[in-house]
């Protein structure tokens, strides 16, 4: 008999009790607009911008609505109009060229390596091309950033970070999200913080982040945010900036911060979930692992790995396979959309040239979550699965050829 896993790979840790004892707070008080507050109270969303700023080291942080709106935020903030171009990746998630669609923009791909991170060299080739870089640290992969930063600055570009798989993480010792104008982070239940829904956005830029705080929908309240600018950055911008609501409420942040408390002890627990399967798959035929620079300090919500130049067939097999003993797998290669996974070539609102490096290594790129409701012994488990079926599609394989 084989092996068969039945864990749910979207099935997250419940919210601690003190989250759920924080917003029953909030609901029997019924103050749940972040700009009711009792005399003298600061609102739990402001409290959360200021531990938001402290867990980064960031002057400035600001809440909202959804990680897909905090981008589009940075964007508009950051100076983007209708028709203006923006660098992002080829290998991402829909929610980003999304963002850039959301301003008028229009998205331009940069494509992807084997190390699942955004190639520089293309980066550095298309750099004349716009002013804005969006940069998605997709699935937790994190470039060489001090290089990343040196093309963009020689290039005169600004580069937003979207930092929704890279909360925690670090490159050189810098926080993911710091080395931009702004870092957009997002509370999605499959993030690392759970709200339901909900962003955050961080930076260092006074004028950026006081329009950032118009835009999200402050009215003239914008003093009632305790890790904003002071009141003289708004004077001209208030009357600037149009409101675009997208606020978040205090119910959410209320769930957030105690999660926050537990963040970095939270990181440790998916890295040694990380490393379990890391090694359970090392070492398999025709299975390149991606390896994590030393620079890298990684956060691993999910894993990747590529079965390189496999034909599509074969792909297909393995996942198969790997689903009718429990293992979900995804894959990025596939032609059609299917759940969370769409391809560059599906956003057909942005259509791009085909790039046919990309597509070769999006054609290798398998995905699994890794929600920390699965034990160290469930990781091993669903390693023996995957490692079993990739080597018996393998096998059979070079038998055919
Ligand atoms: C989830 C996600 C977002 C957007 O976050 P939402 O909160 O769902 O809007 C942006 N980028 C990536 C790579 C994501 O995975």
């Amino acid at each position: 008999m084989s092996e068969i896993f039945t864990g749910q790979f979207t099935q997250q840790e419940p919210i601690p009790e003190d989250g759920i004892e924080a917003a029953l707070d909030v609901m029997r008080h019924g103050r749940l607009h972040r700009y009711n507050t009792a005399p003298g109270e600061v609102a739990e969303t402001a409290l959360l911008e200021e531990e938001f700023a402290a867990f980064t080291g960031a002057r400035y942080c600001l809440a909202v609505a959804s990680g897909g709106y905090a981008i589009a935020t940075a964007l508009r903030a950051a100076g983007v109009r209708p028709g203006d171009k923006v660098l992002t990746n080829a290998f991402t998630l829909a929610p980003v060229p999304g963002a850039v669609a959301a301003v008028g923009g229009v998205p331009v791909y940069v494509g992807v390596t084997e190390g699942l991170v955004i190639d520089l060299k293309d980066l550095e080739a298309r750099a004349s091309e716009a002013r804005v870089l969006l940069l998605s640290h997709m699935r937790g992969h994190i470039c060489d950033m001090d290089r990343l930063m040196a093309i963009c600055q020689k290039a005169g570009i600004t580069v937003i970070e979207d930092c929704a798989h890279t909360m925690g993480a670090s490159w050189n010792g810098i926080p993911s999200g710091r080395h931009g104008l702004f870092g957009c982070y997002s509370t999605q239940t499959y993030k690392h913080l759970n709200s339901g829904e909900g962003g955050l956005l961080v930076s260092d830029d006074a004028e950026a982040m006081a329009r950032a705080i118009m835009l999200s929908g402050s009215y003239m309240l914008y003093d009632r945010h305790s890790a904003a600018p002071p009141p003289e950055t708004f004077a001209q911008i208030r009357y600037e900036t149009p409101n675009i609501s997208g606020r978040m409420d205090n119910l959410r942040a209320a769930i957030l911060r105690p999660q926050l408390r537990r963040l970095k002890e939270q990181c440790g627990k998916w890295n040694a979930r990380y490393r379990v399967i890391e090694a359970g798959l090392r070492g398999t035929p025709g299975l390149t692992l991606i390896e994590r620079p030393e620079a890298e300090g990684f956060v691993a919500s999910s894993f990747q790995f590529l079965l390189a130049d496999w034909s599509s067939e074969a792909v297909r097999e393995v996942i198969g396979r790997c689903g009718a003993r429990g293992v979900e797998l995804k894959w990025f290669g596939a032609a059609e959309p299917a759940g969370f996974t769409s391809r560059y070539d599906s956003w057909r609102y942005a259509p791009a040239p085909r790039m046919p490096e990309t597509d070769r290594i999006l054609a290798g790129i398998v995905d699994m979550r890794l929600p920390l409701t699965f034990s160290l012994d469930d990781c091993d488990l669903i390693a023996r699965i995957i490692r079993a079926e990739v080597n018996a599609v393998w096998q059979a394989q070079a038998e055919a050829s």
